[in-house]
């Protein structure tokens, strides 16, 4: 089988040992088109992988061993390698499809077309923003606040989830918009509730001005302050990652925030 890594600082040593293992199984390092890459770190290492591996996600699958903090993404523990190894080469696993975000970010100079794994966000954290919100092309409500926040099932457990938005099964091919911070008066009024819409929707975000406003795509960040809009929708891509069976979404769920 052909493997390939994706690890943090700090991980070097064990990297190490990895290697020798998989060679001495008869296993191939193979970077370019690898069938498995296995992630060494946190969910941080998880979201720089499937940005490295974009345009191969459908011949890959990924396996997360949690050198992190919290590890949502990453279902084994370094000392689980070996028995890790034997899994996969029994096909003794399961699989979790991830569906990632679809977003489309257009300047006077054209669109740039991107994808994210947790979650797209517009934020301003100086100036309150307006931030027009359409559903499908229609205006729904127009937002003043700090950003706006639109996630996928997966991401709705980080960013999404401390601002009180619903965490989403990750088997619902979904994404979800939450508000950071709105002010509602009677002038500005919105719905306040997070929104999780279904397949074939797509969130536009348009302002009077992005001045001074941020995007962000996961642990990336840019200038949106040239943005004329941005849109956003679930897309038909997904990244295949590992896990143990019978581990379930809500068991991850529950291990991650109440154990
Ligand atoms: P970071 O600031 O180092 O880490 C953010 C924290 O969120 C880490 O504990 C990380 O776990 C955890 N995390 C990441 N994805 C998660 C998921 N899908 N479910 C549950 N927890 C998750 O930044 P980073 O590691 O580069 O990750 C970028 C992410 O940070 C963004 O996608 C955003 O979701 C999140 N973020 C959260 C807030 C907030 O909650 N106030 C603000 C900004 C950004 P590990 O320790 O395993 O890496
Ligand atoms: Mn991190």
């Amino acid at each position: 089988m052909r493997f390939a890594f994706v690890y943090r600082q700090g991980c070097e040593q064990k990297l190490v040992d990895f290697y020798d293992y998989l060679q001495e199984r008869g296993h191939i390092i193979d970077y370019i088109n690898p069938e498995y890459v296995i992630v060494l770190g946190g969910d941080g290492t998880i979201l720089r992988a499937a940005r490295e591996y974009r345009d191969s996600l459908d011949q890959i699958k990924m396996i997360g061993i949690n050198f992190g903090k919290l590890g949502f993404y990453t279902d084994f523990l370094p000392d689980e390698f070996k028995e890790m190894i034997s899994l996969i080469e029994s096909n003794q696993y399961s699989i979790c499809r991830l569906p990632l975000l679809k977003y489309e970010f257009t300047t006077d100079q054209g669109s740039e077309i991107g994808y994210a794994l947790n979650e797209i966000t517009v934020v301003n954290p100086l100036h309150t923003q307006r931030i027009d919100i359409y559903i499908n092309n229609e205006m729904f409500e127009s937002f003043k606040g700090t950003g706006i926040v639109i996630s996928t099932p997966s991401g709705s457990t980080a960013y999404n989830k401390s601002l009180g938005g619903s965490v989403v099964d990750i088997n619902l091919k979904a994404f979800q918009l939450t508000e950071i911070a709105s002010i509602n008066n009677r002038v500005f009024a919105t719905l306040g509730s997070s929104m999780v819409f279904g397949e074939g929707n797509v969130i536009t975000l348009k302002s009077p001005s992005f001045s001074g406003t941020t995007f962000t795509c996961d642990d990336l960040h840019k200038s949106a302050t040239e943005m004329k809009e941005l849109r956003a929708t679930i897309s038909d891509r997904y990244i295949q990652l590992v896990t143990k069976k019978n581990h379930s979404f809500w068991d991850r769920v529950k291990k991650a925030f109440l154990e």
